[in-house]
């Protein structure tokens, strides 16, 4: 095939629906002359742009067919679960689009289906097989980005895999979710389940993150913004569909209200609090309790108490519910009251032993404080199971 003039397909990703479109993708379309439906998505938002384009779609709907021209009998593709003919039916899509292209605009649109970059690669691929043929390319809202807003905040350093790449081993698959879990990355599972409900890598994630750790905090987003939350070990099989994606947290992940949320980099300007100064001051020279405080009138203050090591906390406040902190609503004040991990022998032990080498003054609490919760940071990861 060759080209004469110009030759432009703009590849615009739709997302979930036309809601998750950009706004220069949706330039794209107004500046296109051709319009390739790829998967029939619903565009009928835009009629009043798409007026006086062609546009060309998967089915041929002949009571209308002064917009919409359909492909010729031979390039009717059979729906059939079989993945040759899934990829036929993107290369015929792929291969129109470049032959439409010469001397015009054209838009492909298409999906996130099954693919968080939609048919990007397929789609550079073939088009390195001709001279002069421009590509842009427009993404829409991620499944990535847009399960992570359905259940509020729970990505921080994350990775993603397609769980149903028909190119990837088993072992390729394990050592990835192995790695990340290993690593305390957030987990994004595209594609949970194959073609027919196909199950079996869906099996084996169970398997593997069960093994790690059950206890881990899951998102089920689903389709028309439901979702739900719980713990991986308590995973509601039903509820993970052909489209849904997983987001499995990782240890710094926890349930705010109904959000699930990943301790991240919100960080709240520390306050001068004479007691907590006091306390540090004591505590720099060795003058503060180690392990439980039987004198203490109030103890036993927590519900789990091992060491009264940080009756005041180096961390305050750290604006981080994770390890059962909040605020106190319409106060403005951050409650410590049921943090108990702070109070546990073992994250003691290695909090100490980071302070020792971050305070030197007591008003290092205030102007060290990022410094202190990379600190915390450090000590969760390192003590939380
Ligand atoms: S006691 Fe717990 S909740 Fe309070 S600041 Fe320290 S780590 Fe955060």
């Amino acid at each position: 095939m060759s080209f004469k003039g110009d030759m432009m397909i703009n590849l615009i990703n739709m997302g979930s629906d036309i809601g998750n479109m950009t706004i220069n993708a949706f330039n794209a379309i107004i500046e296109s002359d051709i319009i390739i439906n790829y998967d029939n998505i619903d565009l009928s938002d835009l009629d009043t742009y798409l007026k006086d384009k062609e546009i060309i779609a998967k089915d041929l709907d002949k009571s209308n067919d002064d917009v919409i021209i359909g492909l010729d009998e031979s390039e009717s593709i059979e729906e059939t679960c079989d993945i040759y003919s899934k990829l036929e039916e993107y290369y015929s899509k792929i291969e129109m689009a470049i032959s439409r292209s010469s001397g015009n605009n054209v838009a492909l649109i298409c999906s996130n289906e099954r693919n968080i970059h939609g048919i990007a690669n397929l789609l550079i691929q073939f088009s390195s097989k001709y001279n002069g043929l421009e590509l842009k390319i427009y993404p829409a809202v991620s499944p990535i980005d847009y399960s992570s807003a359905v259940l509020g905040a729970p990505l921080n350093d994350f990775v993603a895999i397609d769980l149903n790449n028909p190119i990837v081993s088993d072992k390729e698959l394990k050592n990835k979710i192995s790695f990340a879990l290993k690593n305390d990355f957030v987990l994004f599972i595209h594609n949970p389940i194959g073609e027919n409900d196909e199950r079996t890598n869906f099996n084996k994630l169970k398997e593997i993150v069960n093994d790690y750790n059950d206890e881990l905090l899951l998102g089920i987003v689903n389709e028309t913004y439901t979702y739900e939350i719980s713990k991986f070990k308590d995973i509601n099989d039903e509820s993970v569909k052909e489209n849904s994606t997983l987001i499995i947290g990782n240890k710094l992940s926890y349930k705010l209200e109904d959000y699930m949320v990943t301790s991240s980099d919100y960080i709240v300007k520390p306050k001068f609090i004479s007691q907590n100064i006091d306390f540090f001051e004591r505590y720099l020279k060795d003058e503060t309790p180690k392990g439980l405080d039987y004198d203490c009138e109030y103890l036993p203050c927590h519900k789990e108490l091992e060491a009264c090591d940080f009756c005041y906390c180096p961390f305050y406040p750290c604006a981080d519910g994770l390890t059962g902190g909040e605020w106190i609503k319409d106060k403005d004040v951050w409650s410590c009251q049921h943090c108990d991990w702070v109070h546990l022998e073992e994250p003691c032990q290695a909090i100490r032993k980071g302070l020792e080498n971050i305070l030197e003054d007591k008003n290092d609490l205030i102007s060290k404080h990022i410094e202190l919760l990379k600190l915390r940071r450090e000590c969760l990861l390192e003590t939380l199971k």
